[in-house]
């Protein structure tokens, strides 16, 4: 049998919360299947907010590279900017690298269309001589 709610009114956000909480805890079955049948109810909202989750990570995934290299391409010295540059990764997925973020690099765009998924060792040999991409 599921846990009795709280009868009286829960006026904080915090409160209420709690509660959820306590509940969800305590009838973790019935939790499951309310969530499920959300899912399955609500597949555009599920698909927005994925979507919205997706780019909020990706701006922060390139403002802290931004950051780590200091606004520029890592093969060349062109200045990137948001809309300028791809996120590559250092091993390229087709070689088993993965999303972690140590994993990740920003370049301008020819350099990436370049790189495509070739190993690092591979494609610093082809960057002996870097040229400036203009983009
Ligand atoms: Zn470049």
């Amino acid at each position: 049998m599921a846990a009795a709610r709280p009868r009286r009114v829960l006026r904080t956000q915090a409160e209420r919360r709690a509660a959820e909480k306590a509940w969800r805890q305590a009838n973790p079955g019935r939790y499951r299947e309310l969530k499920r049948r959300w899912r399955v109810n609500n597949r555009e909202q599920r698909r927005a907010e994925h979507r919205a989750r997706k780019i909020r990570r990706r701006a922060a995934v390139i403002a802290h590279l931004m950051q780590k290299q200091a606004g520029r391409c890592v093969y060349c010295p062109t200045l990137l900017s948001a809309k300028t540059c791809h996120i590559d990764h250092r091993m390229p997925r087709a070689l088993g690298g993965t999303n972690d973020l140590f994993n990740l690099q920003l370049t301008c765009i020819p350099c990436n269309l370049r790189k495509h998924a070739k190993h690092p060792d591979v494609f610093a040999q082809m960057v002996v001589n870097p040229v400036v991409c203009n983009t």
